[in-house]
């Protein structure tokens, strides 16, 4: 295990030399991206399973480097959570959706949501609230429209912590979802404490539906679960229209995916939401 900085460890193979060097230019090549604004947001729709109208958008960030092109969230958001520049890139990232969604919800003539991922660290920032506040102030979004994806493993670090944070953010009437759920270590505990609105059922849960008996009965409890705690649920990575008829045969009111919609960048989503409306 090596240290990086701020006593986080990094577990690598035994032989190991330390980081691979990509990762090391990769960093050097983030501080210079934020500066020259290569960092861009996408946006997925989250739609309604029967009726397939857009009721929100999931923000996923991109990075357009010059000569690498499109660098993956999975291989930046891990550097930039471990250097700190999450906080900077989740702060712009925050306040840019919360601005977008206003654009959106005037092409669609009708309320629409934003839903914003935050990392565990960003949430741990003791900047977040503040970063929360500016962002709602400056866009004049209410609080009711915006929904923050954290995980399981973000509410465990230090729960009294986090059970801190969350009432501040129900003060703010923000929603709060459960992204990638059922993938983490922790008890299910945690919904009774926490002032949970959302759980976002994982993709690797979703991919091999319907034929899949664990995945069907796994959907199922889920969606039990969340209608006994009166949760909405959303279905993440929907890729197949049987996928989908499956889904919403068993009562998940929402989904997202490919077959409904990839990100895209918000010109696009001006485009679908067009269209959505009309059909
Ligand atoms: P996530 O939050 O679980 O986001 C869902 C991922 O699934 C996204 O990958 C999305 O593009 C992808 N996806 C959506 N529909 C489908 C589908 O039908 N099939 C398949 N195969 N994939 C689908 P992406 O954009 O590469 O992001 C990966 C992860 O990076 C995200 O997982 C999230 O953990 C992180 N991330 C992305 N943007 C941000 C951000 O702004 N802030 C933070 N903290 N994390 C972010
Ligand atoms: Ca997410
Ligand atoms: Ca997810
Ligand atoms: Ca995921």
């Amino acid at each position: 295990a090596k240290e990086t900085g701020k006593g986080r460890a990094v577990v690598y193979s035994p032989g190991d030399q330390g980081p691979p060097q990509h990762d090391i230019s990769l960093e050097a090549a983030m501080f210079n991206a934020v500066r020259e604004g290569e960092f861009l947001l996408y946006y997925q729709p989250i739609v309604n399973a029967r009726s397939r109208i857009i009721e929100g958008f999931e923000t996923l960030m991109r990075w357009k480097h010059p000569t690498l092109g499109m660098v993956p969230p999975v291989r930046f958001i891990p550097i930039a959570e471990s250097n700190g520049l999450i906080n900077l890139l989740g702060a712009w990232a925050l306040k840019a959706a919360c601005m977008q969604i206003r654009q959106f919800q005037e092409v669609a003539g009708r309320e629409l949501y934003i839903s914003v991922n935050i990392s565990p660290r960003q949430f741990r920032s003791d900047r977040f609230l503040t970063v929360l506040d500016d962002a709602l102030a400056l866009s004049g979004l209410d609080g009711r429209q915006l929904v923050l994806e954290i995980t399981e493993g973000t509410l465990m670090i230090d729960p009294t912590h986090a059970e801190d944070i969350l009432a501040r953010m129900v003060e703010r009437h923000a929603r709060i979802a459960i992204d990638d759920f059922g993938t983490g270590y922790s008890s299910l505990a945690y919904l009774k404490r926490f002032p949970i609105s959302v759980l976002k059922i994982d993709r690797a849960f979703v991919k091999d539906l319907p034929s899949s008996n664990k995945d069907a009965a796994i959907c199922n409890a889920i969606l039990d679960l969340a209608g006994h705690l009166s949760l909405s649920v959303v279905a993440e990575g929907v890729e197949t229209e049987e996928q989908l008829a499956w889904l919403d045969d068993q009562g998940c009111h929402y989904v997202q995916g490919y077959l409904t919609g990839k990100p895209m960048p918000a010109n696009v989503a001006v485009t679908a939401l067009k269209e959505n409306l009309y059909t």
